[in-house]
C-alpha cells in the first residue's frame, strides 16, 4: 500500500527534511581528519532531541540487520557504503564519508543522504559522488505525477550504468511518510513506464549508490555495515521528495 500525504502532512514533512539537512550539514562541518564517527553520531542524536525529533534508527531492527541498530546515524567510510553503524575510528585524511539518516518530527519522517571527502580527495571518488548526484537529480526530475516508478529507475539506472558504475539491485529507493521504509520501492535501475504510478501526495526517498568497480555487498563483522565486496570506493546520495500537482518538491536540500 502507498500512503498518501495531505498538504498539510507535507508540510509538515518539509519541516522534517530541513532539520535532517541541518543535521547533515552540521556533521559535515564537524567531519575533519580526526574526528571520531562517535562524535557525529552524538551530534546527530543531540541536534535531534534538541528539535523534539525522534531516530528511526536506534530502535530499528529489520531482517537485513543483527539487532536493534543502536545509534542515531549512518557513518560509511569508503568501501562501506550504506547503514554504516558508527563505532570508535577517528577519520583519515583521504577518507570518503556517506552520512545517512532519518528522523521523524510531527509524525513524518524525512531521509536522506550525502557523501563527501575528509581532507584530500581522490578522483576516482568524486567522478563517482558526481555520478550519484547527477543520478539523483536525474531520478528527482523524473518524479512527476502521471509519471511512474519505473522512470525514477531508468533515469537514475542510465546514469550511474553510463558513467560505468554496475548497478546492485538488492537496496534502492522506498516510500516514506509516518513511518521510514514502505511501498514503493525503487530500484535503482530498471524500465521506464512500469510500476507503480506516481500520484501528489506520495513522498519518496530516492537513493542513488554506486561502488567503483563492483555491485556485490558483503555485510561486515558488525551484522550491519554493508561494503563493496572488492573493497573499493562507494558513494551514496539521497533526497526525501514529495510529488505534487506542480512536479517534484525535495524536502532534504541543504539551506
Ligand atoms: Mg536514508
Amino acid at each position: 500500500m502507498i500512503e498518501l500525504l495531505s498538504p498539510t502532512e507535507i508540510a509538515r514533512g518539509a519541516e522534517t527534511g530541513a532539520l535532517v539537512a541541518d543535521i547533515l550539514q552540521a556533521a559535515k562541518a564537524r567531519a575533519s581528519v580526526g574526528t571520531n564517527l562517535l562524535e557525529l553520531d552524538a551530534l546527530a542524536r543531540d541536534m535531534m532531541l534538541a528539535a523534539g525529533a525522534e531516530s528511526c534508527y536506534v530502535d530499528y531492527e529489520p531482517s537485513f540487520g543483527e539487532g536493534p541498530f543502536g545509534y542515531y546515524i549512518c557513518t560509511s567510510v569508503n568501501d562501506a557504503v550504506l547503514h554504516g553503524k558508527p563505532h570508535d575510528y577517528a577519520l583519515h585524511d583521504g577518507d570518503l564519508l556517506t552520512l545517512d539518516l532519518a528522523i521523524s518530527l510531527q509524525g513524518i519522517v524525512a531521509d536522506a543522504a550525502i557523501s563527501f571527502f575528509v581532507g584530500t580527495p581522490k578522483q576516482e571518488g568524486l567522478d563517482l559522488i558526481d555520478a550519484t548526484e547527477r543520478a539523483l537529480a536525474a531520478g528527482i526530475e523524473a518524479a512527476r505525477p502521471g509519471g511512474r516508478i519505473g522512470d525514477i529507475a531508468s533515469a537514475i539506472g542510465t546514469i550511474l550504468q553510463g558513467a560505468g558504475y554496475p548497478v546492485n539491485l538488492e537496496f534502492g529507493g522506498h516510500g516514506v511518510g509516518s513511518t521510514m521504509h514502505q511501498d514503493p520501492h525503487i530500484p535503482n535501475w530498471g524500465k521506464a513506464g512500469r510500476g507503480w504510478k506516481l500520484r501528489p501526495g506520495i513522498l519518496l526517498a530516492i537513493e542513488p549508490w554506486a561502488m567503483l568497480d563492483t555491485a556485490e555487498l558483503v555485510t561486515d563483522a558488525d551484522g550491519w555495515t554493508l561494503r563493496s565486496a572488492t573493497g573499493c570506493l562507494t558513494a551514496h546520495t539521497e533526497h526525501t521528495v514529495a510529488i505534487t500537482e506542480d512536479g517534484p518538491r525535495i524536502l532534504t536540500s541543504a539551506h
